[in-house]
């Protein structure tokens, strides 16, 4: 199991099911699940680091990412390899320390160049093919908390979260 210090994800098809509604205003209405926040929450609690990288960009995925306490956020992010770099040096690791989930085709690069590349059970075909790791859960459906704590059991670390709660 290799050393995961950034986790980054993908927004659309991930961490919410891919649809997107607008407002009267034009203003994009996006729906999150609340576990994949709370995986959020014990990722970061852990002293790793979260980012999200988006190819589009609204006003909402901002909030979500203060909500949570997401420092790292990249939108518009079409080519998302170099974005990814960026991020690992501003961070300071190896992209073999990055784990990366994404759904569709823009997500490929990143996820063939990254340590460990997940895609969601509804990612299109390519990527779940080039992916580590593919959840059971899809996209918005929890499947950010199911990859979180696939990489917190893998690196034994899950225990931690679970002994606050008990
Ligand atoms: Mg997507």
């Amino acid at each position: 199991m290799k050393q995961i210090k950034l986790l980054l994800s993908d927004v659309d098809g991930v961490m919410t099911d891919g649809s997107l509604a607008f407002g009267p205003d034009g203003d994009e209405i996006k729906t999150f699940h609340v576990r994949d926040g709370l995986a959020v929450h014990f990722w970061q609690s852990l002293g790793l680091k979260f980012g999200i990288v988006t190819g589009r960009t609204c006003r909402i995925v901002q909030a979500r990412a203060k909500e949570l306490g997401i420092g790292y956020v990249r939108q518009g992010a079409l080519e998302k390899l170099p974005h990814v770099r960026d991020l690992a040096k501003e961070v300071g690791v190896t992209l073999d320390e990055i784990a990366y989930i994404g759904d569709d085709l823009l997500d490929l690069p990143v996820i063939k160049a990254v340590g460990l590349g997940a895609s969601v059970a509804d990612g299109v075909e390519e990527v779940r093919a080039a992916a580590q790791f593919v959840t059971q859960a899809p996209g918005g459906r929890g499947a950010v908390r199911e990859f979180v704590e696939h990489l917190l059991k893998e690196s034994g670390r899950w225990e931690e979260v679970l002994k606050r709660y008990q």
